[in-house]
């Protein structure tokens, strides 16, 4: 039947050129925490990058051994408005130096903000994707610190009422990893708004501010510390991707900075109630280097507690290092900051209402989680169930097969051969393009 139905289609020659492999793949090829870019270039088969497996086998080992690890993560959301969270500046990444900016922005005397009713809805959408408790009345507070990127001197955030908290994600594991279902918590989320940015000379003699990044809107999405190996944390992370991509609050790409995460991690003896002392790991651009930066702290702090110098592991702050696979001291930690928060005088309290709420809800698409059970429970294997619940813009039909075997959208199908041919007689036809073409072809 599948090659009856491949016969009729136009298929790429890069597709043609690579039939035996795919017809002949009995799983797919790729790590699962694989970016929809990736996914969408990927036809050759890419192995899990071996340090990974052994990172986590590793972490797994040493927790054997009477250890275990307490990870949480910070991750900061910036969500892709028009504007920017508190004036009518373009909200566009990669714009010239400074040139997306205006007095409010660049905090001069005087100027007033404005919040952007997007970001809230925004914000809105990912605590309800994140199953938490919505403030009907939040505000906003200053957190005051100096940094040469903060010309106001102070960042509007959320203090003591966040817009949201008390959630939880679901994540499934992939089987290469264990498998497995794991809730992790949600501390809380909130708004608050990106400082510029410095752009280091080459020389190191002097440094340059671009503040077109000062004032886009975040969301800042604390995790209660519920992980315990890298592979969890960088499933954690995956998930969030997940969401703020179906729910199109932001592009989640942490090349650019647009999804940032900063992991906390500490090790105790099993049996411990109080946790040790906690480091703090930022600059790490993937999934994969997040996991591999904690299993490398894992083990470092381990190390370190075996040897009796666990007076050594002290509050920091730690940057991965991907050439040598390492963390290193970024800086140390004095006692924790005091920001002196106080309450934003120039904004209003955010007051929602159910109705708008409920507005929200009723629109909210499919989300990755619901997906994964619907497809569990259709019969595909767990592999393919969380490779397609990876992609927002992969949609299965259902179990019958879509009348538009001829147009140029089947080519697209064919794309994810690999997987199409698991699927015993082509019970499951599956599409990768938009919701609208995706329509059009059905009504074709
Ligand atoms: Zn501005």
């Amino acid at each position: 039947m599948a090659l009856t139905l491949l016969r009729g289609i136009r298929t790429p020659t890069l597709l043609r050129a690579n039939f035996s492999l795919l017809c002949t793949t009995q799983r797919h090829p790729l790590a699962h925490f694989t970016t929809r870019a990736e996914s969408v270039q990927t036809t050759e088969p890419k192995a899990v990058p071996k340090s990974i497996q052994q990172a986590t086998k590793e972490a797994a080992e040493q927790k054997i051994q009477g250890f275990e690890s307490v990870i949480g993560i910070e991750t900061h959301v910036q969500l892709s408005t028009i504007t920017k969270a508190f004036c009518s500046c373009p909200n566009n990444y990669g714009s010239q130096p400074n040139s997306t900016v205006c007095p409010t922005c660049m905090g001069h005397p005087g100027t007033l903000p404005v919040l952007n009713a997007k970001v809230v809805e925004c914000a809105v959408k990912m605590s309800l994707a994140l199953n938490c408790k919505i403030s009907m009345t939040s505000k906003f507070d200053r957190k005051q610190y100096f940094y040469p990127d903060l010309p106001k001197g102070y960042q509007i955030s959320q203090f003591d009422i966040p817009i949201a908290e008390k959630g939880y994600l679901d994540v499934d594991i992939p089987v290469e990893f264990g498998g497995g279902h794991r809730r992790f918590g949600v501390t809380r989320v909130h708004m608050e708004e990106d400082a510029g940015k410095l752009l280091h000379s080459e020389s190191g003699s002097y440094s340059q501010v671009d503040l077109n990044r000062a004032g886009v809107p975040l969301l800042e999405i604390v995790s209660e510390p519920d992980m315990r190996s890298g592979i969890e944390a960088a499933e954690y992370g995956a998930e969030i991707q997940r969401l703020v991509r179906y729910l199109g609050v932001g592009n989640g790409n942490m090349d650019e900075g647009s999804l940032r995460c900063d992991v906390n991690v500490s090790v105790r003896p099993i049996g411990q109630s109080e946790f040790g002392t906690k480091v703090e790991i930022k600059n790490m651009n993937s999934f994969s280097a997040i996991s591999r930066a904690i299993d490398y702290e894992i083990s470092r702090q381990i190390l370190l507690y075996k040897e009796s110098q666990a007076d050594q592991i002290v509050q920091e702050t730690r940057l991965w290092d991907e050439s040598s696979q390492k963390t290193f001291t970024m800086r140390k930690k004095e006692g924790l900051a005091d920001y002196r928060y106080f309450p934003e005088p120039d904004l209003p309290e955010v007051v929602l209402t159910g109705e708008y709420i409920d507005e929200i809800r009723n629109l909210m698409p499919e989300l990755p989680e619901a997906k994964r059970r619907r497809y569990e429970n259709i019969g595909l294997s767990m592999q393919d169930v969380i490779f397609l619940a990876n992609d927002d813009k992969v949609i299965i039909l259902g179990t019958s097969i879509f009348p538009c075997h001829g147009c140029a959208c089947f080519a697209e199908v064919y794309l994810e051969a690999p997987i199409l041919f698991n699927q015993a007689c082509l019970r499951f036809i599956y599409f990768v393009g938009s919701h609208d073409h995706l329509m059009s072809c059905v009504i074709h």
